[in-house]
């Protein structure tokens, strides 16, 4: 029986914009539980609050409330120095590789620099790591003596999972990590990341603004609109009955032929994602959805599950009674 690796727990993250100004409201009482070796797709459009949620989970930012619990431990009772400890197990990649390289270290300095901080090994013991680590990531082991400018973005992106994976994570959080890159190079990052969940049996919270790009690599999807789950199950259940309008917009925005021969039509969302200083009152998605009815713009919808316990599928929308 697979162990539960990360639980989430009514996680809530308002920044606030100065005395007497309001707050942002980024991330709105959000809980999941995840298990070793799953790999979950949070999606959603920019500003969803999902890369807030990340670095709540990672502790790189304190929730307002709610509690992150990870191998049973919860992460808030920990004191500095064990923190420091459990971050061994979790790690991130990030969207800007380029900008998350210290363009002025060279690259087996950059790689190595979790193994220094964590005081593990001698220098030796490090090169040989840096090594291992550039090899595993397709990476020629001269990369180590050379600069972030001297690689195109995919290897940039390489080099970041490279940092990664050093300390052996059991969790690893990727946000956007391929939307910047040619959708030729996209593939190329993907494959590699699947090779190495494999490998290091490696778990993955991979955030996106793509359903498409989650599809094939996450167990789980997650989908969220401003700072609120919307609706979860597994992946090919998403796919196969997306039930909340607006995941069914996400899904038909994807250029897919099987997707148009079941008759779906395309959903084009109007306006932009609302303020999430002052977000829309009842259902946050009423301002948007092409199903809204008088219920959704004064009561908040609470959350059903529309199959069975062992494969939950979670949805919050009035049109599911
Ligand atoms: Fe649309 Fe209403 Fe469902 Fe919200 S609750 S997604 S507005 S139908």
């Amino acid at each position: 029986m697979k162990t539960e690796l990360l639980r989430v727990e009514n996680i809530t993250k308002h920044f606030s914009l100065g005395r007497g100004k309001g707050v942002v409201r980024a991330v709105d009482d959000v809980s999941f539980t995840m298990h070793h070796g799953e790999t979950i797709g949070v999606v959603g459009e920019s500003g969803c609050g999902k890369s807030t949620l990340a670095r709540v989970i990672l502790r790189l930012i304190t929730a307002t409330s709610g509690k992150v619990w990870l191998d049973g431990v919860d992460l808030a009772g920990l004191t500095p120095k064990s923190l420091r400890i459990r971050r061994q197990q979790m790690q991130m990649i990030f969207q800007d590789a380029y900008a998350s390289l210290d363009s002025r270290q060279k690259i087996g300095r950059i790689i190595a620099e979790p193994l220094v901080v964590h005081g593990i090994g001698n220098k030796a013991d490090r090169r040989r790591r840096v090594n291992e680590l550039l090899e595993m990531v397709g990476l020629e082991r001269d990369a180590a003596s050379r600069y972030p400018h001297e690689f195109s973005g995919g290897q940039r992106q390489r080099i970041g999972i490279a940092r990664a994976i050093a300390l052996e994570p059991d969790l690893v959080i990727a946000d956007e990590p391929v939307s910047a890159l040619d959708v030729s190079i996209q593939s190329q990052v993907l494959n590699l990341l699947v090779r190495l969940r494999e490998k290091l049996s490696l778990s993955y919270i991979f955030i996106s603004h793509d359903l498409a790009v989650v599809e094939h690599l996450c167990t789980r999807i997650i989908v969220m609109y401003l700072g609120q789950i919307v609706e979860t199950t597994d992946t090919d259940r998403l796919f196969q009955h997306p039930s909340h309008p607006y995941t069914k917009a996400l899904l038909s925005a994807i250029p897919r032929p099987d997707v148009n021969r079941r008759g779906q039509a395309r959903t084009i969302l109007k306006g932009d994602i609302p303020n999430p200083e002052n977000p829309p009152a009842g259902c946050r998605f009423h301002t948007r959805c092409p199903s809204v009815m008088p219920i959704c713009k004064t009561t908040i919808p609470t959350r059903i599950n529309l199959n069975g316990l062992d494969a939950p599928h979670l949805v919050s929308c009035h049109l599911y009674p």
